[in-house]
């Protein structure tokens, strides 16, 4: 019964400082979100030791009646929210989701063809040291040297020379829509099957703020912890007829036991994200990107040699181009780092820096929307940044900047008292 703190007054300390970090700075990493309160308790909750190898009604454990109703008002919300067929809502996080994917859609030494790490892609789209690209024959795509954008006729004569088995799209790095009927009719032509990876802009997909890819999708995989702002886990959707495959690719194809209390809270996520208030969040999320974007395509950033990949957004993040700067990615993130807005050095398209240096930032804005901002605060923070960059200092006054707005949204107040430290 002893608590964490009395326990364990290490791990305690560095959970307490961390705590501290999020709400003393700006969160930009453009994959990150904080979750609200009913999620960290479901995380938080005996959920953690139970075993429930199997699905709801066929397990391979007893005592799951419980824990059988969790996971099918999980798999129940997912399907509603998505408007999908299926759902499994097992994997552990995003990459669990994606190699169960490709484990069921194909064979070792297969084909796939999706968009190059180092133009915005994703280590399990066939990075040669992730499992994807080991297993799987790759071809990837880039975006056009012109305007950073993907050339659907380029990815067509590629598919037709390629031959993939799946085609993926979907990003990590990538500040525009895609043209996901395009992407299905390709598929057909060449014999493929689609598969998108929505992790990124999961939450503006379910705020019908984004165009969907699961009408046009064979499957479609997810993270939950993203725009969506759940718990740190993935799912898959998919069409009926591939549930079989899928569940068995899941378990026992790729995990044993499902994390239950993870589950849990995957459930409470999908619930958020079908309000109301959700949806405000995410058009909230969408203005302060264009925001962002707008201000650092302004004419003293411009002048430093500084600009926004494909001049804009219409997603949830900003990637700016520092190739024509004097800072390189490396130097932008610590002096971000300094003024107290946290951020990642980024590739972009064509980088001649080495990849741990970098050229480029990428900046999100989901964590901020959820912390409260609005056009006020973003047109506040998009200088706040601008200003940084162009004179390449981190003055008191912007942390000053930093710390007001951060004192103005305060984050998890009151969670000292949850019981959770
Ligand atoms: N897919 C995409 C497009 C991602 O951006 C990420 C996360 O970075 C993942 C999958 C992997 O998610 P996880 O880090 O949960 O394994």
């Amino acid at each position: 019964t002893a608590s964490l703190a009395e326990l364990d007054p290490e791990v305690a300390a560095a959970m307490a400082g961390e705590l501290g970090r999020q709400r003393d700075t700006l969160e930009m990493i453009a994959s990150e979100n904080f979750v609200p309160r009913a999620i960290l308790q479901a995380q938080g909750s005996v959920l953690t030791n139970k075993y429930a190898e199997g699905y709801p009604g066929r397990r391979y454990y007893g005592g799951c009646e419980h824990v059988d109703v969790v996971e099918d008002l999980a798999r129940n919300r997912a399907k509603e929210l998505f408007g999908a067929e299926f759902a499994n809502v097992q994997p552990h996080a995003g990459a669990q989701a994606n190699a169960a994917v490709l484990m069921a859609l194909i064979a070792p030494g297969d084909k796939i063809m999706g968009l190059d790490l180092a133009h915005g892609g994703h280590l399990t789209h066939g990075m040669k040291l992730n499992f994807s690209g080991k297993l799987y024959e790759v071809e990837s795509y880039g975006v056009s040297k012109e305007d950073h954008r993907i050339d659907m006729d380029e990815v067509r004569k590629q598919a037709l020379h390629a031959r993939p088995q799946v085609l993926i799209a979907g990003w990590s790095a990538y500040p525009r829509h895609q043209d996901f009927a395009a992407f299905r009719s390709i598929a057909d032509e060449v014999g493929a099957l689609l598969w998108v990876d929505m992790a990124h802009f999961a939450g503006l997909v379910a705020a019908g703020v984004h165009p969907s890819p699961v009408p046009h999708a064979d499957v479609v995989s997810s993270t939950v912890h993203k725009t969506l702002g759940g718990p740190r886990s993935g799912i898959v959707l998919a069409k009926k007829e591939w549930a079989k495959k899928l569940n068995s690719a899941v378990f026992p194809g790729q995990q044993g036991g499902p994390l239950m209390h993870a589950v849990a809270a995957k459930a409470v996520a999908f619930k958020i994200a079908g309000t109301p208030e959700f949806r405000e969040r995410q058009e909230r999320t969408l203005r302060g990107a264009s925001i962002l974007a707008e201000r650092l395509t302004g004419a003293d950033v411009a002048e430093q040699g500084i600009s926004v990949l494909t001049g804009g957004t219409d997603v949830h993040l900003a990637l700016v181009d520092l190739r024509n700067s004097r800072l390189d990615g490396q130097q932008a993130e610590d002096l971000l780092h300094e003024v107290g807005i946290t951020v990642n050095r980024n590739a972009v398209p064509f980088d001649p820096r080495p990849p741990m240096v970098t050229s480029g930032l990428r900046i999100g804005t989901a964590a901020l929307a959820t912390r409260g901002f609005g056009d006020t605060e973003f047109t506040e923070v998009a200088d706040i940044i601008a200003t940084a960059l162009v004179t390449g200092e981190a003055t008191d006054a912007l942390r000053g900047r930093v710390t007001a707005l951060a004192r103005n949204f305060p984050l998890y107040d009151g969670l000292e008292d949850w019981g959770l430290l």
